[in-house]
């Protein structure tokens, strides 16, 4: 069985975002809970729940999905951000649709915790 998660609901509209950039094969929208000034998910319109379990077949569209956070990051006026793919709750991811964050507008700190 495949649970709906939220942004498989913000993808079909059922809920609503704060877009910032959608193309057939992508969603880029403001997170909910900022942890910096420029906080944006990129989602993939296929769903994918985690990076583990991306195919071989979905080589074009992971790549698609950075080249997208650059755009948006440019398009934010970043000169420098960092993008982040939490894999499994021991990594924080809390929503099971695979997703890019885009962090940046203030300096971020290395390692992360
Ligand atoms: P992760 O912890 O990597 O799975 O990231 C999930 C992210 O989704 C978190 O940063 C949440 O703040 C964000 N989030 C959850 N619900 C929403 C929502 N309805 N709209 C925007 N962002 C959300």
């Amino acid at each position: 069985m495949t649970t709906k998660t939220i942004f498989s609901q913000i993808l079909e509209g059922e809920i609503p975002c704060n877009e910032v950039y959608s193309d057939e094969y992508c969603l880029a929208f403001r997170d909910i809970e900022p942890q910096a000034p420029v906080h944006i998910l990129i989602i993939p319109r296929k769903p994918i729940a985690s990076l583990i379990e991306a195919e071989e077949k979905d080589t074009d569209l992971l790549g698609h999905l950075l080249l997208v956070a650059a755009k948006v990051a440019k398009q934010e006026h970043l000169s420098s951000w960092r993008t982040i793919i939490n894999t499994g709750s021991e990594a924080g991811q809390t929503v099971f649709h695979l997703h890019l964050h885009l962090l940046g507008g203030r300096s971020l700190q290395w390692p992360p915790g």
